[in-house]
């Protein structure tokens, strides 16, 4: 065959769920192609776009005079393998997501740009020899220099840029003082494998049960298992993971750990890198392009060993994955809830199939999905029960909040605990998922509540800040003092969110040290680990914190924990909700008592008989589990059947109704798939940012059933008319309705 009668099919990132064939340029051989290269092909108006070659074929169904030649091949070899190719051609199909968004969205930014695929150096900076011996006190009032000077001096292996935006705001104009002075330096540091120095391999030894699961896990690493690592808060979990991955590395193999987005601190990152040894690269949403592609080229060509990354990292292509964990499997973090969206976790499970390795989830809270996996024996459950070492799980308990005298949002038997456990010596750490002062702002004299004209929502009063913001939309509003319904002043604020929870123990406790950690005290770079390490130290007495405290961090000081409004979560519509609930307060719990000192959890409730309750704090969770899952079979809800949500949302409600009601009718006349639909219903934010938000639930028994018939269908949605003026999407897998 010649050159000429060969086909070249391209994925393109455009929203068009299909590839498209372009023929090659008149200079080029077939022999200059192979699958996996990009080229550069005309696209449209917008003429240039990079294609990915994703097969090449004899015939087009578009008339080979039709067909457009490429303008140029951007890669000699191809970029990424066949199979990692097959497995984003599989993921797209499975989510039922363009080709081209999948296959070139997965890339880090630079490759999709048309940039080489090749590691430029990335630039560090260090101190140098007189930056050592400079004398503090001659920076006078440049501070930000002394303190740029200070952290270098700590780090004399070099830091990069996204390092010190990390530390510092503003650190270019210091820096280039400094290096003026002579007293740091840029260098360049290429990405060969770098070991960091060697430390003795002081850990501890693992105890029984940890040994067990790293023992069933290495004895199984030549082919694919997937193992649920399920064990409490502080069992060792990681310590599991760490044998599994040295075993992994003498074979040569490389490793790659999923974490949530809140959990790779750089605590983290040095406990992985000084017990194994090894550098471990890191791939999250706070580097720079330049250092994702260095991440990602270093997996792909066997210069990283170890990779930790948060959800976009499972689609790295490596050079020889021997193994993929997966830490807080449960972690809401794992599903990508916009554009092409994927659930890391599964995609881990998918990827170690077909690489034939092991994969590990890990939690302590599992979710109903991977327990009732294991219950069904696709997944090996392995379980660590004991906390390690000498650490003891918390006692858990309720506070029955009904007609008890109250302090703000604090039951008084809740602040007489505090008072005994600040007054000890001890920490301190109250959750309430909501921040903000008030969730609710009202005219008292009318009962005007004000709210987001783009949502519908109540707007949260930030008192701190002088504000009305909806947590929904983003829209900011400055308060008013009246009320624009009866010109009313007496507006009051109604519920607590964490500012107010703040001023409250202020008020209790005139005398203790207390730190908020929510999204808003936390907005600075680099703040949250500030903010960790006072609290490490023992600097903070109370410490107040929505979900971002609730994950894998350990505080060895902490002895109390109290949760201020579990009620939300007990009478909700979604049926997650008490999954939700559940998890959260076995990880909040998981927070004390991680050291000698055992710990307590409060629960304030005013359902102190709630079934949910009772079974997780006179049983744990695995009970709850069961009672979950019996529920969800006898209602035939996840993980007893699958769902794929279609949203439409549209400027005209009318519109968002009749496209999902059309779409609807579709598929009613195709009633031998058993497939239901529910629907089409106001999302549970029916208007957000000025668009109504409609959408149709789609419920199979069985997941090759449901794939069958998106497939056929979503064509046809493609092809319904008014679809421009009504934006839709589909969510197979869906974990949140919003
Ligand atoms: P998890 O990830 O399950 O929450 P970690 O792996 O973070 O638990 O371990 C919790 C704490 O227990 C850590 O401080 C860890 O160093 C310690 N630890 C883990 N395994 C052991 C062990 N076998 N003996 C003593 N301490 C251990
Ligand atoms: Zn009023
Ligand atoms: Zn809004």
């Amino acid at each position: 065959m010649t050159a000429n009668s060969c086909i070249l099919r391209v994925a393109i990132n455009t929203p068009l769920r299909r590839l498209f064939d372009y023929l090659p340029g008149r200079e080029h051989t077939r022999s200059n192609f192979r699958i996996g290269q990009r080229l550069r092909v005309p696209f449209g108006r917008q003429g240039n776009r990079v294609g990915l070659l994703v097969s090449l074929v004899n015939q087009s169904p578009v008339a080979k005079e039709k067909l457009k030649r490429i303008h140029d091949i951007i890669d000699p070899e191809p970029i990424i393998s066949p199979e990692h190719l097959e497995l984003l051609d599989w993921a797209s199909r499975y989510y039922h997501h363009p080709a081209g968004e999948v296959m070139l969205g997965t890339l880090p930014t630079l490759l999709a740009n048309g940039k080489p695929a090749s590691t430029n150096p990335e630039p560090h900076w260090r101190i140098t020899t007189s930056g050592r011996r400079f004398p503090p006190d001659e920076f006078g009032r440049a501070k930000k220099q002394r303190a740029l000077l200070d952290f270098l001096n700590n780090r004399p292996e070099g830091v990069t840029r996204a390092q010190l935006s990390d530390q510092f705001t503003h650190w270019n104009g210091p820096l280039n003082a400094l290096i003026e002075k002579g007293l740091v330096e840029k260098f360049f540091l290429t990405g060969e494998i770098r070991t960091v120095n060697q430390l003795p391999q002081g850990n501890v030894p693992l105890n029984g049960e940890q040994q067990q699961a790293v023992a069933a896990i290495t004895s199984a690493v030549d082919s694919y298992q997937c193992f649920l690592l399920n064990g409490v808060t502080g069992s060792g979990k990681t310590e599991v993971y760490i044998e599994c991955i040295r075993e992994i590395l003498k074979q040569g193999k490389q490793a790659l750990v999923l974490l949530p987005e809140i959990g790779l601190t750089p605590q983290f990152i040095k406990r992985y890198q000084e017990s194994l040894g090894v550098k471990a690269d890191v791939m999250h949403s706070g580097l720079t392009d330049r250092e994702r592609l260095n991440a990602w080229l270093a997996a792909r060509d066997n210069n990283a060993t170890v990779l930790l990354g948060t959800r976009s990292a499972v689609w790295t292509p490596f050079y020889n994955l021997g193994i993929i964990i997966v830490d807080e499997e449960h972690d809401l973090s794992f599903k990508q809830q916009e554009g092409f969206r994927y659930s890391a976790r599964d995609m881990a499970c998918i990827r170690a199939q077909r690489e034939n390795i092991p994969v590990i989830l890990g939690s302590a809270t599992p979710s109903m999905e991977s327990l009732e996996n294991a219950r069904t024996d696709r997944y090996r459950e392995l379980t660590l029960h004991e906390r390690a070492g000498n650490a003891r799980l918390p006692h858990i308990d309720i506070i029955d909040m009904r007609g008890c005298r109250m302090q703000g949002a604090l039951s008084s038997g809740l602040v007489d605990v505090i008072r005994e456990v600040i007054d000890r010596g001890e920490q301190v750490l109250l959750f309430l998922n909501r921040r903000g002062y008030a969730p609710v702002m009202m005219c008292h004299d009318c009962g005007w509540i004000f709210h987001c004209h783009r949502c519908d929502r109540y707007l949260t009063w930030h008192k701190q800040d002088n504000r009305l913001s909806c947590h929904h939309c983003g829209h900011e509003e400055k308060p008013v003092t009246s009320c624009p319904e009866c010109d009313g002043v007496n507006i009051v604020e109604i519920g607590h969110g964490t500012q107010r929870l703040t001023e409250t123990l202020e008020q209790c406790f005139p005398e203790a040290r207390i730190l908020r950690i929510d999204r808003d005290s936390t907005r600075r770079k680099g703040s949250l680990e500030n903010m960790f390490d006072d609290i490490r130290e023992g600097k903070v007495d109370i410490l107040i914190g929505t979900q971002m405290l609730a994950k894998g961090h350990h505080f060895p000081r902490v002895t109390l924990v109290g949760i201020i409004d579990a009620d939300r979560g007990l009478y909700s519509t979604d049926f997650r909700a008490s999954e939700r609930l559940a998890q959260i307060i076995m990880q909040v719990s998981g927070r004390a008592g991680r050291a000698a000192q055992p710990g307590t959890v409060l629960i304030q409730t005013h359902y102190p008989r709630h079934p949910l309750l009772t079974t997780l704090i006179s049983q744990d969770y695995a009970a709850f589990s069961r009672l979950v899952l019996e529920e969800r079979k006898q209602t035939s809800l996840p993980p007893f059947s699958y769902h794929a949500l279609v949203r439409a949302e549209a400027h005209d409600q009318a519109l968002a109704e009749r496209f999902l009601n059309n779409a609807r009718e579709r598929l009613d006349n195709n009633k031998k798939q058993q497939v239901t639909a529910y629907g089409p219903m106001p999302a549970p934010i029916p208007k957000k940012a000025g668009k109504y938000r409609m959408q149709l639930l789609l419920q199979a028994g069985d997941r090759n059933r449901l794939r069958r018939t998106l497939d056929p269908w979503i064509s046809q949605l493609e092809e319904m008319q008014d679809h421009r003026k009504v934006r839709w999407s589909i969510d197979v897998d869906p974990l949140d309705m919003l």
